[in-house]
């Protein structure tokens, strides 16, 4: 029986629910795993995680899709990130087979809390994984916890996705030279201040520009950007310090192989984004978000697509890939695993 949720009115925030998957490391592997309602962790004072920040996470979300199958979105997409995570972080590596696996034992445990089709909402699954033993010199821990909580969350965006007005960031993004394709809780951590003061100042969110030159176009603090051209072309950037985002990447098949666009994946200066017609953010959480200014130090950046609604190339983008999400527009081979 599903819960008695008010579905359409859920905002994105954390909801208890009642199961979660726990796996436990230590002596060099990990245990059997098993589902846990316990929600608090219990770990020693001098846990390297809470000393030196070893953790990291991962985003991905179940739907109910229009035939009332219940699915997830390329999960093992995220679990071949984790892994590369794992081993820039110096932490074990959590077996792709096993993730996607503990991602459906996971979602099945708590199938009542998956919002129905049509209601916006989804589930959003969050596995992570954290160094629990305690270190006091600077080196990695020897014990680990792997976990998944799932909390269903409402539409990003409430009444529609209008666009944002961003500004060019100062600071520097968190992410250090060589770790761009880390998903760390220390990223976040570091990008907070930026977020905080952007805010205040009336912006949305962070542009940030390859610290080295300060020309070129990363991302946002949990978001790739997305530009169409006045040709209609997709250009996205290309850096080895931006995560690789696995919504870009499949906007990028969505563009090319269903709606017949040109894709370049490559460096975007800053000094040309004036000169695109659509602006956008993609990530797991929003999908995409368009961005209809940027602001570089007062000097205003404007796109065509203006600040009422989402440009309409940004929008075929949009109604493509929640379709394939969402069970109405057939999917490439292996982008959704059912669930139930
Ligand atoms: C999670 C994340 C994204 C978006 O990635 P998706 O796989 O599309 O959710 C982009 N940038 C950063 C820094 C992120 O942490």
């Amino acid at each position: 029986m599903s819960k008695n949720i008010d579905w359409s009115n859920l905002g994105f925030g954390y909801i208890e629910t009642e199961q979660r998957y726990v796996s436990n490391y230590k002596d060099g592997a990990w245990d059997d795993g098993t589902m846990s309602t316990d929600a608090t962790v219990t770990i020693s004072e001098c846990a390297c995680v809470l000393q030196y920040a070893q953790t990291c996470f991962e985003g991905l979300k179940a739907y109910t899709t229009e035939d009332g199958r219940v699915v997830c979105f390329r999960p093992d997409l995220n679990a071949q990130r984790m892994v590369d995570t794992c081993k820039r972080l110096e932490m074990p590596v959590f077996p792709v087979e096993r993730f996607v696996d503990a991602v459906v034992q996971t979602v099945k445990a708590n199938i009542d809390y998956v919002p129905p089709y049509g209601s916006g909402a989804t589930l959003y699954i969050r596995p992570y994984m954290f160094g629990s033993n305690a270190v006091i010199g600077v080196s990695p821990a020897e014990e680990y916890q792997f976990r998944i909580f799932v909390t269903p969350v409402g539409p990003y965006f409430k009444g529609g996705a209008k666009p944002i007005t961003i500004r060019v960031s100062d600071f520097d993004r968190a992410a250090p030279r060589g770790s761009g394709h880390i998903k760390a809780g220390l990223n976040y951590a570091m990008s907070l201040h930026a977020i905080v003061d952007a805010h205040n100042q009336g912006y949305a969110e962070n542009m940030y520009l390859d610290p080295a030159t300060r020309t070129k176009v990363e991302e946002t603090g949990g978001a790739n950007f997305i530009f169409i051209t006045k040709d209609n072309k997709l250009v996205t950037p290309k850096s080895d310090s931006i995560l690789p985002s696995i919504t870009r990447r499949s906007l990028m098949v969505v563009a090319k192989e269903y709606l017949g666009m040109e894709v370049e994946h490559r460096e975007v200066l800053l000094s040309e984004v004036k000169d695109f017609a659509e602006c956008g953010l993609c990530g797991t959480a929003a999908v995409i978000s368009p961005v209809g200014k940027i602001v570089d130090h007062g000097n205003e950046i404007c796109f065509p697509s203006g600040m009422e609604e989402m440009g309409p190339v940004t929008k075929k983008l949009y109604d493509t890939l929640t379709g394939i999400q969402m069970g109405r527009i057939e999917a490439p081979e292996g982008w959704i695993k059912e669930i139930k």
